[in-house]
């Protein structure tokens, strides 16, 4: 499956990067430089930063896209999420990404 990250300059003070994905905008990671931000974002995924290539077709001012070329999840079908009994959590699995 192929997904997108998002990597954009915060307007504040501290400047800081934050890097997400497409269709899960809610699992982010935010740092001091975008390769940071797209290193911890890909780290609590558990994604290889290997498959990344740069979509210039979307990427605007201050925000960079890239594509990623991954696996849908088999332990949550691609949702990020495992629903138990009595809570509904982030798989372990895929980190809460939906690939791997
Ligand atoms: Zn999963």
């Amino acid at each position: 499956m192929t997904t997108r990250i998002h990597v954009a300059k915060a307007l504040t003070p501290n400047e800081h990067w934050s890097a997400w994905f497409d269709e899960n905008p809610t699992l982010a990671f935010a740092g001091e430089s975008l390769s940071e931000a797209v290193d911890g974002l890909l780290e609590i995924a558990q994604l290889d930063s290997a498959t990344l290539n740069v979509d210039l077709s979307q990427c605007n001012k201050g925000e960079v896209v890239f594509i990623h070329d991954g696996k849908t999840c088999q332990d949550c079908d691609g949702t990020g999420r495992y629903i138990g009994l009595y809570k509904v959590a982030k798989c372990d699995a895929c980190g809460g990404s939906g690939w791997v």
